[in-house]
């Protein structure tokens, strides 16, 4: 059974400092275990783009590290060459960078050491403790047996030492074809854990790397590679999410009978999984290369990328990780507790414009023709430092559509006949009419405005409930404004789900597309990456890929309205 983390109360609010992890290495350092050293690594596999569940175990393990007065390496763990391109290095490199972390030089790729984890297998065959099989993949698997059943000894447990490493030597010359042979090692066929029954850790594949090239043609199971890494770069604490739990028993095994002196250990923690949100990295495979979303960099997806182009912050990301602390049962997070870290980094950064979604026109019939007025108002009220900027004011405007109402409900405080309503930083504005075409569609709708009511007058100044938001006709500018909403409809069970069903669950309105829409001259100037609070609609963030200057493009990060907020007040 898995918990919904929807209450605050589930949640860890001494943050991640105080998790079982932490208090293992306070306690390893008490006993001056290792010398007192910490050493963690982040271990991607390049055959993906990071999404957010390896955000958090980027944020443990470099977290600890600089807690701890410690080290974080990177490793590519690069075992298989059929999935794993330069690509997906070269993403995974800028995504760890931009989320604030460094490696210093200590980036490292598992293929590094090709040469050293062959000499291991050398010495557990020169020990008696691995063999040369030449079982089929499905006859290993038979033999292998269940959870009820113990596994069956193959026939080639009992080779010869000479004879397998003979074996060995030519599997790596490349005599044999793939699937062929494989090295094993010899432990317990009758184990209750399945990992412990003779597990491969060598098969035969005739593959280019992208990084040794064709060097090899047998290459380490990740089970067998893991280890020996964590040992060759003095790893002293191995951070995996839970699957690997029942691995924990070989990674000893291995260590025990391949390194002498300080041995690493595997500590293993729940992965992060979020509601309407898959964080598999196959799953998120599946639905670049079907073209259910423009690349692994698509604003709705939840990878570091697509992220990092929908606007969200590197802060609001590890404040998160923080936030979600670090658990021994897995559970899912409510999405709606990142963008409460999106808006809280936010609100204190962006600064505030008016735009016009779905424009409408409002003319001023008492403000004269030709006039222009400059206005003032303030750019962030949350930041003092923030300043203030210009408006142009004139008799021609727009405003959203659905700030008018023809035949409003009771308490309806935005405009309508005969109703008046606020500017944002201008004048009360009141409805005397409004111009439709033949169809009964409003095109426009005719104010007058009050003259003495400038924001800012002062004490005279009247006021009305509610204020709208507005752009001057004569310097607003178009803009195309992308609305994201949820890429999975419902709290999608990323573990039960099957890699076909997630298409079934996609949300069909994920992405809206507005053209047109009228946003304030001073966005002329927004770079791509520049982030804004529109007034009233959400923090936008100009597109890294499509905004420039003669053509705005921007993207909702995330709507105002804070659902985690009421959450927490309940
Ligand atoms: P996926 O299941 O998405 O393919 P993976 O575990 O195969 O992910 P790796 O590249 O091997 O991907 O992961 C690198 C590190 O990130 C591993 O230590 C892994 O445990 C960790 N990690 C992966 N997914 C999550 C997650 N959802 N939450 C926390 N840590 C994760
Ligand atoms: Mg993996």
């Amino acid at each position: 059974m898995r918990i919904l983390s929807r209450g605050v109360a589930k949640i860890n609010t001494d943050y991640s400092t105080s998790s079982f992890i932490h208090s293992i290495i306070r306690n390893d350092l008490k006993l001056n275990k290792y010398n007192g050293r910490v050493h963690t690594r982040f271990p991607p596999e390049p055959n993906g783009y990071l999404h957010i569940g390896h955000a958090k175990s980027i944020c443990l393990n470099f977290g600890i590290a600089e807690e701890f007065n410690g080290l974080c390496n990177l490793r590519f763990d690069d075992t298989n060459p059929t999935k794993e391109e330069e690509e997906f290095v070269r993403a995974i490199i800028e995504d760890v960078r931009w989320l604030g972390f460094s490696w210093d030089d200590r980036l490292f790729y598992a293929s590094d050491y090709f040469d050293q984890l062959y000499d291991f297998a050398v010495t557990l065959i020169k020990k008696g403790k691995a063999y040369v099989c030449d079982l089929s993949a499905e006859e290993i698997k038979e033999y292998r047996g269940t959870l009820n059943q113990p596994g069956k000894e193959s026939p080639y447990r009992s080779r010869s030492i000479e004879e397998n490493l003979d074996l060995f030597e030519r599997m790596k010359a490349g005599e044999f074809p793939n699937g062929s042979r494989v090295l094993r090692a010899k432990i317990d066929m009758s184990s209750p854990n399945l990992n412990m029954r003779d597990p491969v850790l060598y098969r035969i594949m005739h593959e280019k790397h992208h990084r040794t090239g064709d060097k090899w043609c047998i290459y380490p199971m990740y089970d067998f590679a893991h280890p020996l890494c964590d040992a060759i770069e003095k790893i002293t604490h191995s951070i995996c999410t839970l699957e690997f739990e029942d691995h924990r028993p070989l990674y000893d095994w291995l260590v025990d009978e391949l390194i002498e002196g300080d041995k690493p250990r595997q500590y293993e923690f729940a992965r992060l999984e979020l509601t309407n949100t898959v964080t598999s990295k196959r799953k998120l495979r599946k639905l670049v290369e079907g073209g259910y979303v423009r690349g692994w960099d698509d604003p709705r997806m939840p990878t570091i990328s697509g992220f990092r182009r929908r606007g969200y912050t590197p802060e609001a990301i590890r404040d998160f990780c923080d936030r979600i602390g670090v658990a021994k049962a897995n559970s899912i997070v409510d999405i709606a507790l990142l963008e409460h870290c999106l808006r809280e980094d936010l609100n204190k950064k962006a600064p505030r414009v008016m735009a016009v979604l779905d424009p409408v026109k409002v003319v001023i019939l008492n403000y004269p023709e030709n006039q222009e007025e400059v206005l003032e108002t303030e750019n962030n009220p949350e930041n003092p430092e923030s300043g203030k900027r210009n408006l142009v004011f004139s008799r021609n405007i727009f405003i959203e559509r659905e700030d008018f109402m023809e035949n409003p409900p009771k308490k309806y405080f935005r405009l309508s006949p005969g109703k008046e309503v606020r500017l944002k930083s201008a004048y009360i504005i009141k409805c005397v009419n409004v111009i439709k075409d033949a169809k009964g569609n409003i095109v426009e709708i005719h104010c007058t405005y009050d003259p003495e009511t400038k924001s800012g007058g002062g004490a005279s100044s009247r006021k009305v409930k509610g204020t709208i938001h507005w752009v001057s006709e004569n310097n607003a500018v178009d803009a195309e404004i992308r609305l994201y909403d949820y890429l999975f409809i419902d709290e999608i069970d990323d573990d039960s789900i099957n890699d076909n069903d997630i298409i079934s669950k996609l949300n069909p309105d994920s992405l809206k597309v507005i053209k047109n829409c009228k946003v304030e001259p001073i966005l002329k100037n927004s770079l791509p990456g520049e982030k804004f609070q529109f007034l009233r609609q959400g923090y936008f963030c100009a597109d890294l890929k499509d905004h420039n200057s003669k053509s705005l493009v921007f993207n909702r990060i995330v709507p105002l309205k804070d659902t985690w907020a009421k959450i927490k007040k309940q």
